[in-house]
């Protein structure tokens, strides 16, 4: 796998969960420049490096990218910065919509008309798109069915990024993750995931809910795995104007994630089960073999990777 090296990297969204495991990385061989307002990201999920600059900026505020991306002249651009929580697009479908689809076309408008040589750009999708659709595993090529305004706008945004960098000659491509977990996620925000939910009633002996028979399944992968991924995605000139599932490809049910993270925790969590809501999702995997094709494999186990994020935790 190539490495990306001694180029200018944007990341919007950089200080966020996802984001800042990839600025933490890319960071030792590369500059990187994170673009965040914080309003859920932190700087210190930052490691400390000369190679890290940061801005406390909205990625709406046009003037400010507009003289970033001119003054710069970016190798690599990721846009990772998105109003993550389905619930705050639902109820804030308006200026969600902004920072989730307007501001990403935005940036791509500015590289077009300023003839600017990208690398690459890469947008964050998301599993979300597909939805209800049970085909399974799910596959780049699924039926989507986005149910909420934040997966509306990650497909449209999707769309956009790809045709619009093949209309005008910029190379895209975008990432559909599934379930990601790992350090830095923020286990207070109700949004994240299930998983650091369960980490953190486990680490405050609360009690869990489990809606349903805890045996609907999830696709979790590891955060360092992600990452990897979005280094072989950005620095592949093969993977432009293409989609791809960013997963392990391994079904796991929640159940299986409960007793992973009681024997690593050497604990016990209290579960309460209910009835299953109106909506979820019973089952939900992604097909990676487009992925595989770019000699890309998932390398943390389930195991492994709860027993690296609770052991973080401490
Ligand atoms: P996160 O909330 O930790 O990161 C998003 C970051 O964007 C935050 O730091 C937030 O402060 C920042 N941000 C929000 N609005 C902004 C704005 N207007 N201007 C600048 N920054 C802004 O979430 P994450 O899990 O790290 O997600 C990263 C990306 O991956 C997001 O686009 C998300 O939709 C996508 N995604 C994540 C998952 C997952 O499992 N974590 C799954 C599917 C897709």
């Amino acid at each position: 796998m190539m490495k990306i090296q001694n180029s200018k990297i944007l990341i919007t969204g950089g200080a966020g969960f996802i984001g800042s495991n990839l600025a933490n990385k890319l960071s030792t061989e590369n500059e990187v420049i994170v673009v965040d307002d914080l309003s859920m990201g932190k700087t210190k999920n930052l490691r400390d490096s000369k190679n890290i600059r940061f801005y406390k900026e909205s990625i709406t505020n046009n003037e400010f990218m507009v003289q970033l991306l001119l003054n710069e002249n970016f190798d690599y651009i990721f846009l990772l910065a998105a109003v993550a929580s389905v619930v705050d697009t639902i109820n804030k479908p308006v200026e969600t919509h902004e920072i989730n689809q307007n501001a990403n076309i935005d940036i791509l408008n500015i590289i077009r008309i300023n003839k600017l040589p990208v690398k690459k750009v890469l947008f964050t999708s998301s599993a979300a798109v597909y939805g209800n659709n049970p085909e399974l595993p799910k596959s780049e090529t699924s039926p989507i069915d986005p149910l909420s305004p934040y997966a509306i706008d990650k497909f449209a945004s999707e769309r956009f990024v790809i045709d619009y960098g093949r209309l005008y000659d910029i190379p895209t491509v975008a990432t559909r993750f599934f379930n990601v977990y790992g350090p830095k996620q923020n286990p207070s925000s109700p949004y994240s995931g299930v998983l650091s939910l369960i980490i953190k009633k486990l680490s405050t002996d609360k009690t869990f809910y489990v809606y349903g028979d805890g045996e609907q399944t999830r696709d979790f992968v590891y955060v360092d795995d992600v990452v990897l991924a979005l280094e072989v995605l950005a620095e592949s000139t093969s993977t432009n104007y293409n989609v791809y599932n960013v997963a392990t490809g391994i079904p796991t049910t929640l159940n299986k994630v409960i007793t992973f993270l009681e024997e690593v925790a050497e604990k016990k969590l209290k579960v309460v089960y209910k009835s299953s809501r109106l909506g979820d999702i019973k089952e939900s995997y992604g097909d990676i073999s487009k992925l595989r094709k770019l000699d890309f494999s998932p390398k943390v186990s389930l195991k492994l990777g709860l027993k690296k994020y609770w052991n973080d935790l401490e």
